[in-house]
């Protein structure tokens, strides 16, 4: 019999999880973080994301025997052991501190330069829990300064990210270098094109074969970087499935959620094979529009989440042999005005393909 898999979050990374398992034949079941039902024994339990309520039900899970890597679930949704186990591993991130209690911007600045941020150690992502601090501004640091890191400010060329497996046996697969724009922090269009970062795939695949086994790490990952000149620079590592990877869902054989099934079962994971050029884009903060579903080659993605601004409401993937057809796809999508720049970004790139 197939064992079955507890994903720890019921969000759109849980279900597209779930239907991933449907097709393939695994039993997934999601578990809700604020009250989760304890899994039978025989359970593997994963998680959809890293960050999770503190209670009674999350920590009997903990201490379930089906946990799945409590090593990379242990260290890295806290920045602070995040950056040490990269800095151990001597793996390059951008230059970062601890600050102390009676740390000024000024002391920060001289170590760091005239622009850093300061992250809190847990539970920010997507740029929340975040404060740019720039020498000219003469800001004052929050009180939170010492639950965070302090981080230079990186003037990247292009951020890219390595979404991957490992198996039971060690053994690794990856998808190719994803390119990522961000707008406030937030993704809001990943591109996946054959050859753009060949050059980088072996170097970034190295870097993050080495965190996953130094973790004994089972499943997927994500490894988000800073592209500076020719050089990459980890900005941060996420244990397990990951916005940037949607794209597989129509770029590649096997898409992440299944890779990550598949690691976790000990199932068969041969590479997966590209589809040529993919755009995946993210619809944050906006209401259900039918226009989408006008652009042929649209593949709506839509997790009936409620509405909030700014929210990962849903996303959409273009995929097709000729870059120029995904660029007129992405011309034709309605998107609201502080989209401009991120098409424009992403209609850059392909025309550079085409
Ligand atoms: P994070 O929540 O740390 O993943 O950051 C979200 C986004 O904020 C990143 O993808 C970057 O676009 C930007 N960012 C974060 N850290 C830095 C940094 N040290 N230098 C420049 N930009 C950054």
């Amino acid at each position: 019999m197939t064992q079955p898999i507890a994903i720890l979050g019921m969000g759109q990374l849980g279900w597209m999880l779930s239907r991933a398992g449907e097709r393939i034949g695994a039993s997934v079941q999601l578990l809700d973080p604020d009250a989760p039902e304890q899994p039978g024994p025989n359970t593997l339990i994963s998680v959809e994301s890293e960050h999770w309520p503190d209670n009674p039900g999350t920590r009997q899970l903990r201490a379930h025997p089906g946990w799945q890597n409590p090593n990379a679930l242990d260290i890295l949704p806290n920045r602070i052991q995040q950056k040490t186990v990269l800095d151990e591993l001597q793996l390059p991130t951008a230059p970062w501190c601890r600050p102390k209690d009676d740390d000024q911007a000024k002391d920060l600045h001289q170590t760091l330069g005239p622009d850093f941020l300061l992250k809190r150690a847990r539970g920010g992502y997507d740029g929340r829990g975040q404060l740019r601090v720039k020498e000219s501004e003469a800001t004052a640091l929050p009180n939170w300064k010492t639950e965070a890191i302090a981080e230079s400010a990186i003037g990247f060329d292009t951020e890219v990210s390595l979404v991957g497996a490992r198996g039971r046996d060690g053994r690794c697969v990856f998808y190719p270098l994803t390119e990522n724009y961000h707008r406030q922090g937030v993704l809001t269009v990943s591109l996946s094109q054959p050859t753009r970062f060949s050059a980088l795939q072996r170097t970034a695949e190295t870097m993050l074969t080495k965190l996953m086994d130094h973790l004994d790490y089972v499943g997927l990952m994500a490894m988000e970087c800073f592209l500076v000149g020719d050089k990459l620079l980890i900005n941060e590592i996420a244990p397990r499935v990951h916005n940037s990877g949607h794209w597989t869902q129509e770029g590649a054989t096997i898409c992440q959620f299944e890779l990550h099934l598949r690691a976790l079962l000990g199932w068969p994971m041969p590479q997966p094979e590209t589809r040529g050029t993919t755009a995946m884009v993210n619809l944050l903060g906006m209401e259900h529009q039918r226009e989408w579903l006008a652009v042929t080659g649209a593949r709506l993605y839509w997790y009936n989440k409620a509405h909030r601004p700014g929210r990962k409401m849903g996303h959409i993937n273009l995929q097709h042999p000729e870059p120029q057809r995904i660029a007129d796809w992405l011309r034709e999508l309605p998107l609201p005005a502080d989209y401009d720049e991120s098409r424009a970004w992403a209609l850059e790139r392909l025309s550079f393909e085409g």
